[in-house]
């Protein structure tokens, strides 16, 4: 019984946890106190009380996401996040949420502004359109769109382009969300102008074109050209997934490029702020002016609206985007997309090294990986990757046992070798994950 005498007070225990969480320190110190009671009746050591009262506080702290490192070599990772914000974008939704501010208040007139003031002049700037919209996700955009312009009413989508994205966004449900009958056009495989001409008729409403992110049709196929597409004299809308605005980025070639909609002068072009963009969640519309009015002032764009947090780390992504170079630094999709490969390949060695120095074996081998959140499905970005050879207990077990550490890391299983890529970690983030892996192999 020797354990329970010196079992400290559970007051005193809780004043030695982070006294800004009083109420929750006193609970995860209880908790600790009354666990350490239960081993000392089973005779069994007490144990690090104070450690594990502190484990106990934060994860009554810290149930939201935790963070992760991303060894996938997946840049637009759905399941890890998305995106991960540049610096400027981080600091501006910390101090969106931390402070009042200017969100809906014209400082000049003193009267009330609109949230969409923020990123307006900047998304005109970027993309020669005559006026934006941010709502809350892509999804939202293309259901606001195709709702505004073609409730009650007929849209014409090619069969080559009725594509679902991930998570159950389906174009032919979207569509019937909105209220607008869906006429489908030409064939999976090729679809062209006078299939469309075809199709209109005085209940067509618009044309929608999609783009097929996440997969392509190759070999006999036929598309018609946006330029072509407006031509026909009915509103488009444009439903670009990531859109890329960013120049000069050759890994970024065969991404539809927002400006060259804007101009071949669709309505509406739809895209998200946390694919190639790099930015934070958001569905940017950009377009001509009354179309996009229509869509701003639709009752749906209330229920679609742009939370400040993201609309702050928004702005602050496109501003990056005035300078091209600046943006290509700063913003981590760009950067890890253009990566060099004498970078890619020391942080391969580091890890390598490491592993190897605690007796694991590991090696650098060349790897493809997938730009992800259903972008560029043919890109493979190769490059060299830090190969673990999974000793005794399986390359699964070890994915496994790297998932659930502190932080988790998540690598790709090829060949019965864990792969890390260098391409989607910092430095130190490198070191650490390689420390994982030995801690994984004890
Ligand atoms: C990803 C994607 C969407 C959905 O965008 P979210 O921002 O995830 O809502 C819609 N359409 C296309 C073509 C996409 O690639």
């Amino acid at each position: 019984m020797e354990g329970f005498r010196s079992l400290p007070s559970v007051h005193r225990l809780a004043d030695a946890l982070d006294g800004r969480y009083r109420g929750l320190a006193v609970t995860a110190a209880r908790e600790a106190v009354e666990a350490a009671r239960e081993r000392a009746r089973r005779g069994e050591p007490v144990g690090d009380l104070e450690g594990d009262a502190r484990r106990r506080l934060a994860a009554a702290l810290g149930s939201g996401p935790v963070r992760a490192l991303n060894a996938t070599g997946v840049i637009v990772h759905t399941g890890l996040g998305r995106a991960p914000l540049a610096e400027l974008a981080v600091e501006a939704a910390a101090r969106a949420g931390r402070h009042y501010s200017n969100l809906e208040l014209d400082l000049e007139r003193g009267g009330r502004g609109s949230r969409q003031e923020h990123v307006e002049g900047l998304l005109l700037e970027l993309t020669g359109a005559e006026a934006a919209l941010a709502v809350n996700n892509n999804a939202a955009a293309v259901l606001l769109a195709a709702t505004a312009l073609a409730a009650g009413r007929q849209v014409v989508v090619s069969r080559g382009q009725l594509i679902e994205i991930g998570g159950s966004f389906r174009l032919p449900d979207v569509v019937a969300q909105s209220g607008a009958e869906l006429v489908e056009v030409g064939t999976t495989n090729r679809t062209r102008l006078a299939d469309y001409e075809r199709a209109l008729g005085p209940d067509t409403a618009a044309i929608l074109r999609a783009h097929p992110s996440n997969f392509r049709v190759v070999g006999f196929t036929e598309d018609v050209p946006v330029e072509d597409l407006c031509r026909l004299g009915m509103p488009v809308i444009d439903d670009l997934g990531s859109g890329a605005i960013a120049e000069g980025l050759p890994e970024l070639a065969d991404e539809p490029a927002v400006p060259r909609s804007v101009r071949a002068g669709c309505a509406v072009v739809c895209f998200s702020g946390d694919k190639l963009l790099g930015g934070s969640q958001a569905g940017i519309m950009v377009g001509r002016a009354e179309v996009v009015d229509a869509c701003r002032s639709h009752p749906l764009a209330r229920a679609v609206r742009i939370d400040k947090l993201s609309l702050a780390a928004l702005a602050a992504t496109l501003c990056l985007y005035r300078d091209p170079e600046l943006a290509k630094d700063e913003i981590p999709v760009l950067r890890m997309l253009s990566a060099p490969r004498a970078e890619l390949e020391a942080r391969a060695q580091l890890m390598r090294e490491r592993v190897a120095r605690a007796g694991g074996k590991a090696g650098v081998v060349e790897a493809a990986a997938k730009v992800g959140g259903g972008a560029l499905p043919l890109l493979e970005l190769s490059g060299p990757v830090c190969a673990v050879e999974s000793g005794g207990d399986g390359v699964d077990e070890l994915a496994r046992r790297l998932r659930s550490g502190d932080p988790p890391v998540i690598g790709r299983v090829r060949e019965g070798r864990l792969l890390l890529d260098p391409r989607t970690l910092t430095d130190e983030e490198a070191r650490r994950a390689a420390d994982a892996v030995v801690a994984a192999f004890r």
